[in-house]
């Protein structure tokens, strides 16, 4: 195990590299990343690097995020199978034909979209910031929201504002249950629930908090109490528990794991620096076109 962390310590000079990785990742990829964090913070990180090369230690739709903020660069996804199910269930072809029968409404496109939908899209947004996206937009215009129906509704919740939602999700936030939840709250009673937005609207009834990756992590360590039910992915234990030493996390579900966040191994990640492959190469005419997309959701929420 250590040869391999010096070999890719070594290899990440040589390279100019940065190792950029999602929260979800196991917990020897975030140890040895320059940086962690949820789909935003890592986009803007992406945007604003002068590393010659990315290694993304996540799934797919990340990686072509860094690749359209940062065409001039090489990007690596390590574990080139890593994909995610509300990625493959968004075509291209489902959502022209919806925005064709609605000419004058806006698309929201959610990251974890194909650079193909992005293209397509009025403005980007993440969990972070979904809610001040859909705020930004002209209120005599309909909103089509993409991918995930939960996220739509929680935007529409908070903003008040006429949503059509898209019939996608994930399926590892969509499978948390109010019995899951009462179940924790039962077990654990005392402890906040901090819930991610792509749960279900009752289960979402259920929490104390409500927000993105790092939100929930924000939220923990500003807390004065000192114990919680998390209701998001398990890898984000690994950063609550670095973050706040004192306190105490429990998962809301063992069922909270994403296999796809789980490919990434130190020895993909050695390969790829070593190799510079897999790389993920969004073509320019999508590209140029994502980009734009993503840059008015970054001017929007921050860089
Ligand atoms: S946690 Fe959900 S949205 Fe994220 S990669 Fe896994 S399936 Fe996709």
């Amino acid at each position: 195990m250590e040869d391999i962390i010096e070999a890719i310590e070594r290899l990440k000079k040589e390279r100019r590299a940065i190792i950029l990785a999602h929260v979800y990742e196991p917990d020897e990829i975030q140890e040895i990343a320059d940086f962690t964090g949820d789909s935003f913070a890592l986009s803007q990180k992406a945007a604003a690097t002068d590393a010659e090369v990315i290694v993304f230690c996540g799934v797919r739709f990340m990686a072509e995020t860094a690749n359209i903020l940062s065409p001039d660069k090489i990007t690596l996804l390590p574990a080139a199978d890593a994909g995610c199910q509300m990625f493959d269930d968004t075509l291209e072809s489902e959502v022209r034909q919806v925005m064709a029968e609605r000419p004058d409404a806006l698309l929201v496109s959610y990251v974890n979209t194909p650079a193909s939908v992005k293209a397509l899209s009025t403005i980007c947004c993440t969990s972070s910031n979904a809610v001040q996206v859909v705020n930004s937009l002209p209120k005599d215009r309909e909103i089509v929201f993409v991918p995930d129906g939960n996220l739509a509704s929680f935007a529409a919740e908070q903003t008040d504002r006429k949503v059509t939602c898209w019939p996608g999700g994930c399926p590892i936030h969509g499978r948390l249950t109010v019995k899951d939840i009462r179940a924790a709250k039962a077990a654990h009673p005392g402890a906040l629930v901090l819930m991610h937005p792509e749960c279900q609207p009752a289960v979402r009834a259920e929490a104390d908090y409500v927000g993105s990756t790092m939100g929930i992590i924000r939220y923990a360590q500003q807390s004065q109490a000192d114990s919680f039910i998390i209701a998001t992915e398990q890898g984000v234990l690994y950063e609550l528990t670095e973050r706040c030493l004192q306190k105490h996390f429990y998962l809301a579900s063992r069922q909270m794991l994403c296999v796809n966040m789980k490919k990434t191994t130190l020895e993909k990640v050695r390969t790829a620096l070593t190799t510079l492959e897999p790389r993920v190469i969004v073509p320019a005419e999508i590209r140029d076109k994502a980009r734009e997309a993503l840059q008015k959701m970054l001017e929007i929420t921050g860089r």
